[in-house]
């Protein structure tokens, strides 16, 4: 990744890709405080447009706040720098990885004296997943690996530190023949994935875990939305592995997965082991959004020209 042409955007400026560098007495290196927000550019009618900027900007300096790190850029900046990125890297389709960590002024969990910066990369990277997975849905395995406590870690914020969990879960799952993993939360309720928020259909109800353990995640409130606007009844509730098992549907939710079906869940077959209507109609109605094609959600899109 990081011998190749283009432009980062580092503390203000546009720098060449590969010189984009860091110290490697940098703190959020040694110790994960820092933060991150993972963001979608779609091709559109208007050229490239990033999907939902302002509220990823939003959580980013959320993030950052629960983190107690002080932004050295203001919202419109980041904003801004963004859409300059996809659009200074012409790039058509994008994900955007903005980023705010600790300099290397100081070592040691006591530092103060600490900088906080701030980058944005983007680059092409069309499907998470395989694109057959989109319809045909992925395998999941249940992670030994329990999702993060409230008062462990700051699930609200998407903190770098908070991704070892979700590596070693995805690891161990993909290591067991599995492509995503499912995590549980400490009392043993499902939480999530390793990146994605999980929804399940149950007598054509949705139904989705609380935000306690799990991101607040974009895509989630998105498909919320739009099954309202389908009528279909959202509850949002503490959820068993078992009703997993059971479940007529279920599927992933997340900016790099986009919303990914799940045929099954530690070796049970979920419905009819593929793409079930209610997700392929949240799907489409998701696909529409991000690429333009719903004007009622129009305002949900950024063009990155001017
Ligand atoms: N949960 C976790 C742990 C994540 O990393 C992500 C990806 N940001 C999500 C859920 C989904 O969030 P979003 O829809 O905002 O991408």
């Amino acid at each position: 990744m990081a011998d190749r042409d283009g432009l980062i955007w580092l503390d203000g400026e546009m720098v060449p890709w590969r010189d984009a560098k860091t110290h490697v007495l940098t703190h959020t290196l040694h110790y994960g405080l820092g933060c991150f927000e993972g963001v979608r550019a779609y091709s559109t009618d208007n050229g490239p447009a990033i999907f939902r900027l302002n509220e990823h900007t939003d959580r980013l300096f959320r993030s950052a706040h629960i983190l107690n790190m002080k932004m050295p850029f203001s919202k419109d900046e980041l904003n801004e720098a963004q859409r300059a990125s996809v659009r200074e890297n012409k790039l058509d389709e994008a994900y955007l990885r903005p980023m705010v960590f600790l300099g290397s002024e100081g070592m040691g969990l006591r530092a103060d004296n600490l900088k906080v910066h701030v980058m944005v990369a983007a680059w092409s990277w069309p499907s998470y997943m395989s694109p057959e997975a989109k319809e045909l849905g992925i395998k999941v395995r249940t992670s030994s690996y329990t999702r993060h406590h409230v008062n462990i870690t700051m699930c609200k914020a998407k903190a770098n530190g908070n991704y070892i969990n979700s590596m070693l879960a995805l690891n161990e799952a993909i290591s067991g023949g599995a492509e995503e993993a499912l995590l549980l939360d400490n009392e043993g309720y499902v939480a999530e994935g390793s990146g994605e928020n999980i929804f399940i259909v149950r007598d054509g109800v949705l139904h989705t875990p609380e935000l306690t353990s799990c991101l607040e995640g974009i895509t989630r409130a998105t498909i919320i939305t739009f099954a309202k606007e389908l009528g279909l009844e959202v509850r949002e509730r503490r959820i068993t592995r078992d009703e997993v098992y059971i479940a007529e549907e279920a599927f992933f939710t997340g900016t790099a997965a986009e919303v990914l079906p799940i045929r099954e869940l530690d070796g049970r077959v979920i419905g009819a082991g593929k793409r079930g209507p209610v997700t392929e109609k949240l799907q489409a109605m998701y696909f529409d959004a991000v690429k333009g094609k719903s004007a009622k959600h129009a305002n949900w899109l950024t063009p990155v020209r001017d």
